[in-house]
């Protein structure tokens, strides 16, 4: 069993009903920063207790940090809190929310230089890098491999998209899934964009992700906010992969 926590509620009982790992949000390794972007006071404390409480417990711990514009810089820094506190560390990308998004990272430098740190301290996010250059697949799986169903029972392609497929207290999932093929929306979501057409990583990148499109922009078609660089018409070497890559899955 696996448990996602703010680390500010302790999970008593965890051990004993068969939870054996949790993954606890962490924003940076300051107080200041954290609680800048939980806008929560004492939120820092309350995951330092947290952990600790876990931890102590047997329950193996991982911080979790979604990279923004503000903890870019961090990284290694919260990689090291998070040893120093006997837990693993993930990372994955900020998904921006609007045009202009305050926590995105526009710099493409800051972004390329996160990503290659993501990829690098992750062995989930280097295995599907091998998987999808192998097979020759896009690294997104919205819709073709996995879906997702709110608590409201609204079936979306990925939990980053308003792009409701249905509701499965009103219909089947396979009913769902087998009438979204008429949903224009959704063709242009999983459509990779003309404007890829020349890139050499098309088939694994797809043209990035569609869910930031549409959330900031209102608009599936075109790529990746984050690609500024591209299409990549030359060859593109396996260890350049994380300077291109617009997104994670
Ligand atoms: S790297 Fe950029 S140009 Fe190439 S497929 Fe992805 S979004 Fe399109």
């Amino acid at each position: 069993m696996l448990v996602r926590t703010r680390g500010s509620k302790v999970v008593r009982a965890g051990s004993d009903a068969g939870l054996r790992t949790a993954i606890v949000s962490l924003h940076a390794d300051s107080p200041a920063l954290h609680e800048q972007l939980t806008q929560q006071p004492g939120s820092f404390d309350a995951t330092l207790r947290g952990l600790a409480n876990l931890n102590a417990a047997g329950i193996r711990t991982y911080t979790f940090t979604v990279v923004c514009s503000l903890n870019c810089d961090r990284l290694g820094d919260i990689a090291a809190w998070g040893r120093a506190h006997a837990s693993g560390t993930l990372f994955f990308p900020y998904i921006p929310r609007r045009a202009n998004d305050p926590l995105s990272i526009s710099d493409a430098q800051s972004f390329q230089q996160a990503m290659h740190f993501i990829i690098d301290t992750s062995y989930v996010f280097r295995s599907a890098l091998v998987y999808a250059t192998t097979v020759q697949t896009r690294l997104c799986r919205a819709f073709t491999q996995t879906v997702t169903i709110l608590a409201d029972g609204t079936v979306t392609p990925c939990p980053f998209v308003s792009l409701p497929l249905g509701n499965v207290r009103e219909a089947p999932l396979y009913d769902l899934l087998s009438r979204a093929a008429d949903n224009a929306m959704l063709e242009a979501f999983l459509l990779t964009p003309v404007e890829c057409d020349a890139c050499n990583i098309r088939v694994l990148c797809g043209g990035g992700c569609k869910a930031t499109r549409i959330t900031a922009l209102g608009d599936p078609h075109g790529k990746d906010l984050h690609c500024q660089n591209g299409p990549f018409t030359g060859p593109v070497a396996w260890r350049q992969l994380p300077e291109c890559l617009p997104y994670l899955y």
